[in-house]
């Protein structure tokens, strides 16, 4: 990852603005999927200053890496304010993670269900990891907002998407950082053709365009088949989960 500056922009201000600054920063945990760039959109339309974080942990979906800095690249050109407020990508390699966790998403596997009740694409403890990496780099970035496309409605079964996670973390990441880090979740309510929804409140017709187009989520990487939802194997829970909501907004858009 890029080194986390400590540029003299921080470093001269005092501790007032300092404050002021720290509160118009946010974070946000970027993989270039749809729901990630929602919620670029989302920070982009609220935050002064909006930095991303991705995490290469051997997935194998890394394509969506790939596509992060055209997709960011394009988000930014949605307006030009939202060009002037999104700042550095930051990328962490976590290939520890990959290696500890011997799943479908890091592995050439078959995607099942485990006995469990767990797809065998649960990465355990996956998304406690990379907000505790994003917390640690927003410390370091003076940024007190974080924001990650979590979702308790579409979760797959993943628990660390839960809310009382997501919150029980924010008080944990708080108490262990001594900060005031606010874990954003814009998607956590909502389904994924709510998403599109919102994405359309965000940036009307030309940011759907994108995100349809620029974004990915299918777990295979496949980026070689478009369909009407974007690019994808087409039976991947991925790319089913993103199918199925397109077709629920196109019927009630
Ligand atoms: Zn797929």
């Amino acid at each position: 990852m890029k080194p986390a500056s400590s540029s003299s922009e921080q470093t001269s201000l005092s501790p007032a603005q300092r404050s002021a600054t720290h509160n118009k920063r946010a974070l946000v945990l970027f993989s270039g999927g749809q729901d990630s760039a929602t919620c670029l959109a989302w920070a982009l339309s609220r935050f002064e200053h909006v930095e991303t974080v991705g995490f290469a942990y051997g997935q194998r979906h890394a394509v969506e890496l790939t596509c992060r800095e055209t997709l960011r690249h394009a988000l930014a050109q949605q307006n030009p304010l939202w060009a002037e407020r999104l700042g550095e990508d930051h990328t962490i390699d976590l290939a520890s993670l990959g290696a500890l966790s011997d799943t479908a998403l890091t592995r050439d596997a078959e995607i099942t269900m485990a006995e469990n009740g767990l797809p065998n694409t649960f990465v355990p403890g996956r998304n406690l990891i990379f907000l505790t990496f994003a917390a640690a780099l927003a410390f370091r970035r003076d940024t007190r907002h974080i924001v990650t496309g979590v979702c308790e409605t579409d979760y797959s079964g993943y628990p660390d998407c839960r809310d009382d996670t997501i919150k029980a973390l924010q008080v944990a990441l708080n108490l262990g950082m001594e900060q005031r880090f606010v874990l954003h979740t814009p998607l956590m309510w909502i389904n994924k053709a709510q998403t599109w929804q919102l994405c359309h409140e965000l940036g009307g017709k030309t940011l759907i365009e994108t995100i349809r187009h620029e974004s990915h989520s299918c777990y295979k990487g496949d980026r070689t088949h478009e369909h009407a939802w974007g690019f994808g194997c087409g039976d991947c829970p991925a790319c089913e989960l993103r199918a199925e909501g397109w077709k629920q907004y196109q019927e009630g858009a």
